[in-house]
């Protein structure tokens, strides 16, 4: 669309006062912040669809339901195939302390588990004793047929730091730290001393370790691994082959362990039913719309659509998606006949290691060589403070000029940093940058992301913040737009890399991984 220049107009648009030169730009700002489609389809992904776990029927549910999203606004949209995994339905979970009296316990089965029947399976806990040598473990073990074991060390305080820091003398909040560090300390050792210890988190053996367990008759896994705030865990996945493992919330996890250190003999029973079903087909649902001069050229909007269900991945990354899918709505009714053309690709198991995005790109050569900008979004909800140029030497130049078309109630939240260096890992920009593609993480305020919603059971509808969102629909429209129309390709000339103070040779730039696209993970 060819650019119509306007005197410079104030336009009062809600909060929002735009010296605006081009009725594109005005028309995004207009329809965002007065047609937003956002809340509704946060609900329908988050609360209709669901998690969306790879390999799980919702996953498949959430692709054709993006896809038949983009086609109700007159959006080509497909699913792509490109691998297969590990299939399994999550079902019900309940948990209920049995003795030494009654309560109904916190938790959820972690993903991949093994289901339980109706009555599910009932034992005594047993947490872990001193194992001062691999023997003391081999010698313990038989104690744990027919019993359900505690996994993760018990925590001293369910507090967050924040928390002690508003209200404890300086003194208790020292001395709690220091307890806590001796106590992870010695837990680490502990299961060091077993010879299976997990070197990566504290909660728990590795894999082997539980194969032991598991081979020792233990009827259930018990695991906590709490995120550092009020009642919010982790939750990844199980490795057991036939007994459920389940992750219990801190409070309830502590009493138990408690109780059983204490001598109580607590039991519970674990119903933790779910269907492992047979390898399925995994997709990547891609969006277009068509580009009329240059249509070989592609600007791309990315995000991935799959994340872990201990909740309903509002922030990682449903709002990366809504955003971008809110995005491609907005220019298909404003700038239909955009110069290049403007893909939305919707990544499967960014979670099990960017593996969407890289199949894409193993799979398009022709279009990853004629990518303008890849924008990418996924670490939360929060409106986009920060741009960096991932060591692309003239990002600035470009990513400046289109920035430049942004309001700048936006912009004036959003720090740059050009040309900055490349990101081997993190999400799905990375995949494009170890192919020499520009590509740029919109990145975030935290919104408490990395402690309270990322990869948590509390990660849910209710954490969305709205108008930060609305906020970042405005800025990814108006730069897709520019660098649609932009007369320029976006030079992909890369930084010299820096040297590496620890080897004293320049630093590589990140080299391409390829999908996992088997069953396997
Ligand atoms: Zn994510």
């Amino acid at each position: 669309m060819k650019n119509v220049i306007h005197i410079c107009i104030a336009l009062f648009l809600g909060n929002f006062i735009v010296f605006a030169q081009d009725p594109v730009i005005e028309d995004i700002v207009t329809e965002a912040q007065h047609n937003s489609q956002l809340e509704r389809l946060a609900h329908e992904l988050m609360d209709v669809v669901g998690p969306r776990l790879v390999g799980t029927p919702q996953m498949k549910n959430a692709n054709d339901w993006v896809a038949a999203q983009y086609g109700k606004w007159g959006i080509t949209a497909k699913n792509e195939k490109w691998g297969q995994w590990r299939g399994w339905e999550r079902g019900v979970t309940h948990i209920d302390m049995t003795h030494p009296r009654v309560q109904t316990l916190k938790g959820t089965q972690l993903a991949w588990s093994p289901g339980t029947g109706n009555k599910g399976v009932s034992g005594e806990v047993i947490v872990f004793p001193k194992f001062n040598h691999y023997y003391d473990f081999k010698n313990w073990l038989p104690n744990v047929k027919g019993r359900i074991v505690m996994l993760s060390m018990n925590q001293p305080t369910g507090r967050p730091n924040y928390n002690w820091e508003e209200f404890a003398t300086e003194a208790s909040f020292n001395a709690m730290k220091t307890e806590r560090d001796s106590l992870i300390m010695a837990w680490k050792q502990n299961l060091a001393n077993t010879g299976y210890s997990n070197h990566r988190h504290v909660t728990g053996l590795n894999e082997a370790g539980i194969a032991v367990l598991e081979a020792a008759g233990a009827v259930g896994l018990v695991s906590s691994y709490w995120s550092g705030g009020f009642g919010v865990n982790k939750i990844f996945r199980a490795s057991t082959e036939k007994i459920p493992t389940i992750d219990m919330e801190l409070e309830d996890y502590t009493m138990l362990y408690r109780l059983a250190a204490y001598g109580d003999t607590p039991e519970i029973n674990i119903v933790a039913k779910s269907k492992s079903l047979k390898a399925v087909p995994t997709f990547n649902t891609i969006a277009e719309i068509r580009g009329t001069e240059k249509p070989d050229e592609y600007v791309i909007l990315s995000a991935h659509l799959d994340s872990w269900d201990g909740a309903t991945g509002a922030t990682d990354n449903g709002t990366g998606t809504i955003l971008m899918m809110e995005a491609m709505r907005i220019l298909k009714a404003i700038y239909p006949n955009p110069k290049r053309t403007i893909l939305a690709g919707h990544w499967a198991f960014e979670e099990g290691g960017l593996n969407g995005s890289r199949a894409f790109i193993e799979d398009h050569p022709e279009i990853v060589k004629n990518i303008q900008v890849v924008l990418n979004q996924d670490n939360g909800t929060g409106r986009i403070t920060e741009i960096m140029g991932s060591g692309f030497l003239y990002a600035s130049d470009y990513l400046g000029r289109w920035l430049s078309a942004v309001p700048e109630a936006v912009t004036q939240h959003i720090k740059t940093d050009f040309p900055g260096t490349p990101t081997g890992g993190r999400s799905d920009h990375s995949s494009f940058i170890a192919v020499g593609v520009p590509a740029f993480r919109l990145s975030a305020l935290d919104w408490s992301y990395s402690t309270y919603t990322w990869h948590t059971n509390r990660d849910t509808y209710d954490k969305i913040v709205f108008d930060d969102l609305r906020n970042n629909v405005i800025l990814t429209a108006i730069l897709t737009y520019m660098a649609s129309e932009d007369p320029e390709r976006a030079s992909n000339k890369k930084i010299d890399m820096p040297i590496d103070p620890n080897t004293g040779k320049q630093k590589p730039w990140p080299t391409q991984k390829f999908a996992k696209r088997g069953e396997g993970y």
